[in-house]
């Protein structure tokens, strides 16, 4: 298969996001279903319902909301906010209403940003029934006093939760799992980039053979993850390193945050890409608040999953507004995180343990053909410095990973070295367990 460059990638990534845009997603319903088959174009997902009440964990799968229309009319009859202009309008898993009221009954139902006023925020309630709607503050503050008459023709009902996931299996059954969560309505940053970027990593992981194999999961936030580890417990030992993608399109420099491990290959890949590569950068430690990673680090699952972010959610004033939309997004920062995402991946597929076989000094290099004629130089297509570090660091215990850190090299010259040394006989790769 052709593979895009990353720069044309880009502009695919956001025009995958403007189409999903629309789409009113929610933690189940159509709105996730119609995006799903969306996806179902490039990639091949499979897309799975699991019925409202089933039992997961401490977890109950609620029920399937659905909305068709929603609107609010002024005492002129002039339609003064339309779901179908907007759905931020409504509060997300809001129950069905039909009624007339006055202003003063309407209001609390009413929620806008006074420090943002040209915003409709994002609000949901899916675990306590009501409904509302969301304005801008602006134009809360310019309806009068008369009565109001309000709609919204929504539905609950013994349905499913429906998610997707894709498996890419490499040569082995070791696992990556990249997730992100497909609940949020018409917000970009906020779950639409998390989307784009694991489409099109799965697309070039599926364009090449790859030692791992790769499992992608779009859920729905939370309840999703909860969902899915309940029911795949075998499915959960196979995972080796994972990752939450979310607001990953935003100018913000990229934002790490480590798994509950600290120092798995995970964070060690993602940490020794952001330094390679120069630049603005984030890590933070593992907390547990955020995204999916969350579940994935509880006690009991333990995964090593951190989760990539460009401006961490919660600190840029278009969180969870409608100002987080398709211009708050761009192709080259959507970019810019395959970029950095796939050459953590390779970093993570090339990662190995070696032994030295001839540990006793250094081996006369010359002997072997890999002598470049001085310290540093290039012999070949190795650095002889490389070799050299490979050669002393190559204990069995530190991995190559490991040795590109201390060497301050990047990872791709030690990873070659090794290549070199192992073909040469100098080496003995050492197996998961060794
Ligand atoms: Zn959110």
């Amino acid at each position: 298969m052709e593979l895009p460059d990353i720069e044309e990638s880009g502009r695919e990534m956001h025009a995958l996001a403007t189409a999903l845009y629309p789409h009113c997603r929610s933690i189940t319903g159509e709105g996730v279903r119609s995006t799903l088959r969306r996806l179902a174009l490039d990639i091949p997902i499979g897309i799975h319902e699991v019925p409202s009440g089933t039992q997961v964990f401490d977890w109950t799968v609620p029920e399937e909301w659905n909305i068709r229309e929603a609107w609010i009319k002024d005492p002129l009859g002039r339609m003064v906010v339309n779901f179908s202009n907007h759905n931020l309008h409504v509060v997300g898993y809001s129950t069905p209403v039909r009624a007339k009221m006055s202003l003063s009954e309407l209001k609390p139902r009413l929620f806008s940003l006074p420090e943002q006023p040209d915003l409709i925020p994002y609000r949901t309630s899916y675990y306590q029934k009501t409904w509302g709607f969301c304005l801008p503050h602006g134009e809360l503050e310019r309806l009068e006093d008369g009565e109001y008459e309000v709609c919204i023709d929504s539905s609950f009902k013994d349905g499913s939760l429906t998610y997707g996931e894709c498996l890419i299996q490499g040569a082995t059954d070791e696992e990556v799992l990249i997730s992100c969560h497909t609940c949020h309505p018409s917000l970009a940053n906020d779950n639409l980039s998390g989307i784009a970027v694991a489409v099109a990593l799965a697309r070039r992981l599926a364009a090449r053979p790859q030692r791992l194999s790769y499992r992608f999961l779009f859920i729905p936030g939370t309840i999703g993850s909860i969902m899915w580890l309940a029911l795949h417990e075998a499915e959960i030992r196979r995972i080796k390193h994972g990752l939450v993608l979310t607001c990953v399109g935003d100018a913000g420099p990229v934002t790490y945050k480590k798994s509950r491990h600290g120092n798995a290959v995970i964070d060690r890949a993602i940490q020794h890409v952001l330094k390679t590569r120069g630049g603005e950068y984030r890590v933070t430690e593992f907390h547990p608040y955020g995204y999916d990673e969350r579940q994935y680090g509880s006690p009991g699952i333990d995964l090593p999953v951190g989760c990539l972010m460009r401006s961490q959610h919660g600190t840029f004033p278009e969180y969870h507004t409608s100002a987080d939309n398709l211009d708050f997004i761009k192709p080259e920062f959507l970019a810019d995180t395959l970029g950095k995402t796939l050459e953590a991946l390779e970093i993570i597929e090339g990662n190995a343990r070696f032994s030295n076989l001839k540990p006793m000094c250094e081996p006369r290099l010359g002997k072997y053909g890999l002598y470049g004629g001085g310290g540093g130089q290039r012999g070949g297509d190795f650095d002889e410095l490389a070799l050299l570090w490979v050669l002393n660091q190559s204990d069995g215990e530190n991995d190559l990973l490991a040795i590109a850190d201390k060497s301050g090299m990047p990872f791709r010259k030690i990873f070659t070295a090794a290549g070199a040394l192992e073909l040469a006989g100098l080496l003995k790769r050492k197996l998961p367990g060794d």
